[in-house]
């Protein structure tokens, strides 16, 4: 018998262990394979961690997915988590926009910044009389906004200006894409970041048209999915799945090293040898990572991040927590708040407090979530309070405060994101054995994580 073929997996985020997840699938208890994965630090699932206390169910990083996207809910059915899936109270739903100070709810039948149903339009407070005529004037103008549909790539403000005008990026484009992509939206790329609206306009102009169309002919699912035990539950039952000898937490990967006959990867065990490896860390480490070795791929990965700083507040008693009902707010960037969105997680998702209470989370994202980062816990929390208080009203004590840093963990996939990735691709294929998994390639959704990383592993057992 040979050598065992040997596999690294660096970084234990949802991403690198959907990967050891699918490599346990094919390989648990066969000795031609010997795997290991790296995670620096203490405990698996990256950016997605559950916190249970008290009843509360707090999510430290994401607390659900799109279920459009059925990546995440076929893994969570193969894990045994069918009876765990909870879905958006879609009845319920309803976001704000703070204008002014004020929380203006967004028109029903919003789908981003599109209308569905442009009477719920017509009566609403968030939009001037101007904006609405946009709207309305958008369907009419669909043979002009087809033929003038660039060849090329641009930015998803003048994409959504082109359509609806700067009064709708303002209020809702900016706040909806800052709070998904971390960026800003003159320079986020339309094509990597809304391509479903992309494809609407080349087939029929006007997307309010194309969303009809779509609607008419396809029954949606609830919005977004989650467990009812938290999201930490699909990490577990990844983790249980994966051979626990293959697993080295706290061992940061310090250098990769590409070798004739495979890579080696330095750690503070030293270093070892691999014929394959999976990067699944954050994009910053793996630029680092790769530099030395293929300069030119990580040249093509110079894109910014923004940070991330959640705080999510459990109150005992919901009636001294007064809010409008819906999921949440947002906030246009600008003075009138450090906070870029709070979501009211009781409202969005059932089984998320004890009986009577309520759970907010609220985000400071980009230049305020630079800002506050150094800040201790206490001075972030204090903040946090102070914001809410300002735009909902002063809170009582919360039972429970979870505050979680994500420093640079949203890449922002900027104007000719999909050619620079086409780009890195090929140079990534020419060293052989090497795969790129995370958010800052093809998707930042835990839907495209995990279909990128089982389908990574697919290709590279069949080649
Ligand atoms: C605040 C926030 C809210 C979000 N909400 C949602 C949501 O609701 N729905 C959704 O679908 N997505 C959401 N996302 C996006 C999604 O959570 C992330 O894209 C995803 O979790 C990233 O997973 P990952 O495995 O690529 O990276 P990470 O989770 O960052 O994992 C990378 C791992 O690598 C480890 N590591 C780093 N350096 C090294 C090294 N040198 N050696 C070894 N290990 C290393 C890290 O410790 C970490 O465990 C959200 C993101 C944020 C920040």
């Amino acid at each position: 018998m040979g050598r065992p073929r040997r596999i690294a997996i660096v970084g234990g985020g949802v991403a690198g262990l959907a990967a050891a997840y699918q490599l346990g699938q094919l390989f648990h208890q066969n000795e031609s394979v010997d795997i290991v994965l790296y995670e620096s630090s203490s405990r698996l699932g990256g950016i997605v961690e559950t916190v249970r206390e008290g009843g509360f169910v707090l999510e430290g990083g994401p607390d659900g997915w799109v279920s459009e996207k059925p990546w995440a809910r076929e893994l969570a059915g193969e894990l045994g988590l069918d009876d765990e899936l909870v879905f958006s109270n879609d009845a319920e739903r309803r976001t704000y926009v703070l204008l002014d100070g004020i929380l203006k709810a967004m028109p029903n039948g919003m789908r981003m910044m599109v209308p569905t149903n442009l009477d719920a339009l017509d009566t609403s407070d968030l939009f001037s009389a101007e904006a609405k005529q946009a709207f309305h004037h958008e369907v009419s103008r669909a043979s002009e906004l087809k033929e003038q549909a660039p060849r090329s790539d641009e930015s998803v403000a003048q994409f959504v200006r082109r359509h609806f005008g700067d009064e709708v990026l303002d209020k809702i484009g900016a706040p909806l894409l800052s709070g998904v992509f971390g960026g800003d939206v003159a320079q986020l790329s339309v094509r990597a970041v809304m391509a479903p609206f992309v494809a609407m306009e080349r087939e029929h102009g006007s997307l309010i048209a194309g969303l009809k169309a779509r609607e008419a002919s396809e029954k949606r699912p609830p919005l977004f999915t989650t467990l009812r035990s938290g999201l930490g539950t699909l990490i577990d039952r990844m983790v249980a799945t994966i051979p626990q000898h293959w697993i080295r937490l706290g061992v940061e990967t310090k250098a990769i090293r590409r070798e004739q006959d495979g890579w080696t990867v330095s750690s503070s065990l030293g270093m070892e040898h691999f014929d394959t490896i999976f990067l699944a860390t954050p994009l910053h480490v793996t630029r680092m990572l790769l530099e030395p070795v293929a300069p030119q791929a990580s040249a093509l990965m110079q894109m910014q991040a923004s940070s991330a700083v959640v705080v999510a507040f459990g109150f005992d008693d919901a009636e001294q927590v007064p809010i409008p009902p819906g999921f949440g707010f947002l906030v246009p960037p600008g003075p009138q708040s450090m906070l870029l969105a709070c979501t009211f997680m009781d409202q969005k998702f059932p089984d998320r407090v004890p009986p009577g209470g309520r759970l907010l989370r609220a985000f400071f994202g980009g230049r305020a979530a630079t800002r506050v980062l150094p800040c201790s816990n206490d001075e972030i929390a204090a903040i946090a309070r102070m914001e809410l208080a300002r735009i909902l009203r002063p809170l009582p004590d919360p039972r429970v405060t979870v505050i979680r840093r994500w420093p640079q963990s949203l890449p922002q996939y900027a104007v000719g994101h999909l050619e620079r990735m086409e780009e890195l691709e090929g140079c990534v294929h020419r060293l052989g054995g090497l795969y790129l998994l995370g958010n800052g390639y093809r998707g930042v959704g835990l839907p495209d994580l995990i279909r990128d990383a089982r389908s990574a592993v697919r290709s590279a057992m069949r080649g």
